[in-house]
């Protein structure tokens, strides 16, 4: 029989308000078997080794972060990123569970055996737990249902051309094809909603002056909202088609494609939004020029959309946040010449996302139960991992992270754990601090240690 492993504290998150209580952890297992009112004393548990008690004191205890959208490019393009690095990013960051995106690693998961070969890369590297989001692309339907059996999550599809050959776009008659062979399942289909209409013919005026391609502005204004309310505004009408499937748009940025999202849920449609970190923290005004770091798809857009963005957290129209961590090599970066118009469009992020979103969230009075809400129950529940993950409660994964929400940090090249140390946060002074963080009650980050990870081992499963 193993031990238990205690946690204790004067601010642990339950369901709500932080308060006292004691959790109790099957060290074997990693589950929650108890969940006690009150702290306890080290004294209550004579059986328990040192090892095995934490009494986190005045700081809080989190549920484990489930971030459910994530690159990690590994097998094919692991010079971006890979398990190894982005998994620890996470774990540093107080993720614990982290939803790997079908796109950017070759091959894509878009067939059974592609998902084969992405966890026997995956295996043995992973510092957090990871599932899998299936691909949908032209002509791979046959593929979906075997695949959902195989265990993914759900799908995700392009309505805009994905950046990379070997993951095309959909149109309306492969989603009609796709989403008739999963319509009776409980998957969810998951859309990058950017979608390009005919452009209007253009008037004859003078050549323009062409446009200052390290310009943020110039990036911008090629990718307007009107290119989400465009897709979102396919999306919901598909939906109404296949009521009972799932449906899921991935980053939303434009606060223009509000209003549609409105509609449907108020029309009862199962229609879940994400936005993320990058655009609840950034706006465009402040983008400096020539750094294609701050480039991504759909783009960060001013601070009066910003603020709308926040608001539809607030009132439940936007669901959850997540990274949408998409890094990339520096020279495809363009760091060089700060080319933001030819750079990857891709923001890394694994490791920063609390503090970010706390950093701003404490500023606009939202208190650390709506962070948990976003970051932890509602992707859990997203991406179909809410009977284990996302709640500190008894049944549950003991997916830990011990928090000081007063302590800050300067984001320093140095003190990311990902691959490539390319990121628009550099420099920032940010308030949250991931003490440490613990997988199914075993520790997986400590920044106790010089690095983070002396001693500790790679303990995360694939899901
Ligand atoms: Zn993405």
């Amino acid at each position: 029989m193993g031990g238990n492993r205690i946690f204790t504290g004067l601010n642990v998150i339950l369901d709500g308000q932080p308060r006292p209580a004691t959790v109790i952890v099957d060290a074997e297992t990693g589950k929650i078997t108890q969940v006690r009112d009150g702290t306890s004393a080290r004294t209550d548990f004579p059986d328990t080794t040192d090892a095995d008690w934490l009494d986190a004191a005045d700081k809080y205890i989190l549920p484990g972060i489930v971030d459910a959208h994530v690159h990690l490019n590994e097998p094919g393009r692991t010079d971006w990123e890979g398990f190894w690095t982005g998994t620890r990013a996470a774990a540093s960051g107080g993720v614990t569970t982290v939803v790997d995106m079908p796109l950017n690693s070759i091959p894509p998961t878009t067939t059974v055996a592609n998902l084969e070969e992405k966890r026997a890369a995956a295996r043995g590297q992973c510092w957090t737990d990871v599932a899998f989001w299936g691909g949908v692309i032209p002509g791979n339907q046959a593929h979906l249902k075997p695949l959902i059996d195989a265990g993914v999550k759900g799908f995700k599809c392009f309505l805009i051309e994905s950046g990379v050959d070997e993951f095309p776009c959909v149109n309306e008659s492969d989603l009609r094809l796709a989403m008739d062979e999963i319509k009776d399942t409980s998957t969810v289909l998951c859309f990058h909603a950017e979608l390009e209409t005919t452009p209007a013919p253009a008037a004859p005026t003078e050549p323009a002056e062409p446009a200052d391609p390290t310009l943020y502005s110039t990036f911008l204004a090629s990718r307007p909202p009107s290119l989400e309310v465009a897709a979102i505004a396919l999306i919901t009408r598909l939906h109404a088609q296949h009521p009972a499937l799932r449906l899921h748009v991935v980053h939303l940025s434009a606060a223009a494609a509000l209003p549609l999202v409105r509609a449907a849920q108020a029309a009862r449609l199962p229609l879940t939004v994400e936005t993320c970190f990058h655009y609840l923290a950034l706006a465009a005004g402040a983008v400096p020029r020539g750094r294609p770091e701050f480039k991504c798809c759909p783009p960060i857009r001013d601070e009066a959309n910003r603020d709308a963005l926040w608001a539809a957290l607030a009132d439940g129209t936007v669901d959850c946040v997540v990274s949408d961590h998409s890094p990339c090599v520096a020279a495809l970066k363009r760091t060089e010449d700060g080319d933001v118009m030819r750079a990857w469009g891709g923001i890394s992020t694994l490791g920063l996302g609390l503090g970010l979103l706390w950093t701003e969230a404490r500023r606009r009075g939202f208190g650390i139960e709506s962070i948990v809400e976003w970051l932890c129950v509602r992707t859990a529940r997203h991406a179909g991992l809410a009977e284990r993950k996302g709640r500190i409660a008894e049944g549950f994964d003991a997916d830990l992270v011990v928090w000081d929400p007063d302590a800050t940090f300067q984001v320093t090249k140095e003190s990311l754990n990902f691959k490539n140390k390319l990121t628009p946060y550099e420099g920032l002074e940010l308030t949250g601090k991931v003490l440490k963080t613990f997988v199914r009650g075993k520790m997986v980050y400590n920044a106790a240690e010089a690095d983070g990870f002396k001693g500790l081992e790679p303990v995360g499963v694939l899901l």
